[in-house]
């Protein structure tokens, strides 16, 4: 193997160390960080990610709250939730789990949070502050690929290329927006791209965020660039799996991100810090 692999469970554990740190300092000072997390049906992968979630925050001292709701729930009753839980003066952010069901809509959902409790950055001004660069909150998914860049000494991405693929609201636009603002020249590609193959081998930084397998493949590779891979899939053996071609391109990449145990465990990581982030500043507020 010619690639060095990013962890994302080692960063993690780092990152959730200094939270935790915070949490603390924070709580000290009377204000325990705090997140609910709303959960409507019964979706198994939801709850298995909800209940996730709701561990990493007690693991760092955060309080948190699981609402769960049976799936015939009304959307004006859920919109009634929101806004109790945006009033509440101990819930710092609110995390409303994806996908809702049908009769609900997501957008009018999201858009319900307040923007200074939206901490999993999905809000149409938590991606306004993203585009004009102004203070907010960065979606989790996105936010965790640029700490694991950062962790291999490329926080700054001036003169290099980076080629993202997939164009979806919550990973593909807001990592583009990422990229850009660490001084990247930026591609984004997806299923309309002509040529994905010769986009990517210009890359030195390649996000894969598609939910297909092997989309990324050796031959599409420049030798020694950074492969991240988003995706979460199964193999044909029902094995968790990225978009990408591990050991095809580990061959060829610099650096790249295993699937499990790489971006899997950065996203639920930087909801903590996006948390931790939004109770810090309503302490800062009050100061
Ligand atoms: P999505 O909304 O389905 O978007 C997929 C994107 O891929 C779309 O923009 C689509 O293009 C593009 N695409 C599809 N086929 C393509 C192809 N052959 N070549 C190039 N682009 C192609 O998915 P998402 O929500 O962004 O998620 C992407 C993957 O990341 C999924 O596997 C998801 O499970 C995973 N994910 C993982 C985490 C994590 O924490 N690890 C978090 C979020 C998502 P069009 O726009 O043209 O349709």
């Amino acid at each position: 193997m010619t690639a060095q692999l990013i962890d994302g469970n080692a960063l993690s554990k780092q990152l959730r160390a200094e939270v935790a740190q915070r949490a603390a300092a924070l709580t000290a000072r009377g204000l325990k960080p705090g997140l609910a997390v709303v959960l409507v049906g019964d979706n198994p992968a939801s709850a298995v990610y909800v209940r996730n979630k709701v561990k990493a925050c007690e693991d760092v001292g955060f309080h948190s709250v699981l609402e769960k709701y049976e799936a015939t729930l009304s959307e004006a009753e859920l919109l009634a939730r929101i806004d109790a839980l945006n009033n509440d003066p101990a819930i710092h952010g609110i995390l409303v789990q994806l996908p809702l069901p049908k009769h609900i809509d997501d957008h009018k959902v999201i858009e319900a949070i307040s923007p200074l409790k939206d901490v999993d950055g999905f809000h149409v001004a938590s991606a306004g502050a993203l585009m004009v660069g102004e203070v907010g909150f960065k979606a989790c998914t996105p936010y965790g690929c640029m700490k694991m860049l950062e962790s291999i000494g490329m926080a700054d991405l001036r003169g290099k290329h980076a080629v993202v693929i997939g164009r979806s609201n919550i990973v593909g636009k807001p990592m583009a927006m990422m990229l850009l603002a660490a001084n990247a020249t930026v591609t984004i590609t997806h299923s309309g791209t002509a040529d994905l193959a010769a986009m990517t081998r210009q890359a030195d930084v390649i996000v894969a965020a598609v939910g297909k397998r092997n989309v990324l493949t050796a031959d599409m590779v420049k030798p020694g660039a950074v492969v991240i891979d988003v995706g979460m899939n199964r193999n044909l053996e029902g094995k968790l799996c990225g978009d990408v071609d591990f050991d095809g391109c580990k061959e060829v990449a610099g650096f790249i991100t295993p699937v499990p145990g790489g971006v899997g465990p950065m996203t639920i990581t930087m909801l903590l810090v996006n948390t931790m982030e939004a109770a810090e500043r309503v302490a800062a507020a009050a100061a």
